[in-house]
């Protein structure tokens, strides 16, 4: 493989285009929004800048990368001689079933059709087009270039061959792929959102401050950083979207979001995208101004 599309080019599709095109691949990075676009290929110019004054890329490498990627709004033409796409578009079901019939359209049959969705059913993904086994779950962890973790999702029908190639093309990445199943929430969020739902529901309840929560975590678990704080930068819109969609499949209460995190996303309080979310931030930035919101 040579040719690879990646479809939006927010904070991950711009992450998994820096990665493949430093690795030497030809990519067309697509977005509906020009502006979104130019954003990225920004991203990817100061990114590969740090790595080369940590002395971890040469100039000409950096330039080499920057080359390897071209940008396109109309899709049609981004596609066109890839062998593989990675759809990182919004995390919409209808935005990504239409994203994947218009891919299979325009495709040729052998082109492998992925997706980096963190929740959404590859099977039914699958289910919209007529090549089924070749529709695969690339999950790539934010931010990409430095986590090496890929989540590898087999769709029901997805076919050895397919999963093979993805996990080899992982590798050759510097990636560490690991396959798994396509069932609610995959493994990373299966695991991860009920702890961090849990971590809500020990706040609600008054055993723990945010700041006692995150540090017995920190401290008494190893976790670089509290889960409350995680929930902050992951968004807790995010949060609640994914908790809902292992409510919704897997039909057990134990997975039912905490009402906290109910209203404080109808309140509009979303974690570090809006300023507040269980700390208090200068919006869009990561530094915390005011922590916590919540005291014991
Ligand atoms: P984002 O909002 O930063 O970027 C999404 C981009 O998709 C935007 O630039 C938007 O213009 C573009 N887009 C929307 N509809 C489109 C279309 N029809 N055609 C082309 N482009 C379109 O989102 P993100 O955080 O990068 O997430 C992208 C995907 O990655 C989602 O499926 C999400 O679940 C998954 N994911 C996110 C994270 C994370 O930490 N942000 C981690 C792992 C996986």
């Amino acid at each position: 493989m040579k040719n690879i599309a990646v479809i939006g080019s927010g904070t991950m599709g711009n992450g998994i285009a820096h990665v493949f095109a430093q690795c030497g691949y030809k990519v067309s990075l697509i977005d509906i929004s020009a502006d979104a676009l130019n954003k990225a290929v920004a991203t990817i110019s100061k990114n590969l800048d740090r790595q080369v004054a940590k002395g971890v890329l040469k100039e000409e490498d950096k330039n080499n990368t920057i080359k390897n990627i071209t940008t396109f709004t109309k899709m049609e033409e981004g596609v066109k001689g890839c062998e593989l796409v990675i759809e990182a578009a919004t995390e919409n079901p209808d935005i990504k079933f239409k994203l994947f019939r218009d891919l299979d359209a325009m495709c040729p049959e052998g082109v492998i059709l992925a997706s980096n969705t963190s929740s959404i059913s590859l099977t039914k993904i699958g289910a919209n087009t007529k090549r089924s086994d070749k529709v695969i779950g690339m999950h790539f962890m934010n931010p990409v270039p430095v986590m090496k973790l890929v989540e590898v999702i087999r769709g029901y029908n997805t076919s050895d061959e397919v999963t093979k190639t993805i996990m080899e093309l992982s590798r050759n990445l510097g990636k560490t792929p690991v396959e798994v199943n396509d069932y609610p929430g995959f493994v990373a969020n299966r695991i991860l959102m009920p702890m961090i739902n849990e971590a809500i529901y020990t706040l609600f309840e008054g055993v723990g401050g945010v700041e006692e929560i995150d540090t017995v975590m920190k401290l008494g678990m190893a976790h670089p950083m509290g889960p409350l704080q995680l929930a902050d930068f992951i968004g807790l819109d995010v949060c609640l979207y994914i908790m809902r969609v292992l409510h919704d499949g897997l039909g057990n209460p134990k997975y039912a979001p905490c009402p906290l995190l109910v209203n404080m996303v109808t309140a509009g309080d979303l974690g570090v995208k809006s300023g507040t979310g269980f700390y208090k931030y200068t919006p869009g930035s990561k530094d915390v101004v005011l922590a916590p919101r919540f005291k014991k």
